[in-house]
């Protein structure tokens, strides 16, 4: 028979690896994003992350 405690750190140890799994998990889906958003400056070969260089030498911004 299974005791209340045993119940207990049961649901302990399953809450700690949800809670870093959850963690893990959302940390490759911001470096993902990261990845996908990056884009290479057209002028200047830069890596960006949107539309505008945010290099101040870049040509596209002159
Ligand atoms: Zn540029």
């Amino acid at each position: 028979m299974l005791s209340i405690q045993k119940i207990l750190v049961l649901i302990a140890i399953i809450w700690i690896i949800w809670t870093l799994f959850r963690l893990f998990d959302r940390r490759n889906k911001n470096l993902k994003d990261k990845n996908i958003n990056l884009v290479k400056c057209a002028a200047c070969g830069m890596w960006i992350d949107g539309e505008k260089c945010k290099n101040a030498d870049c040509s596209k911004n002159l």
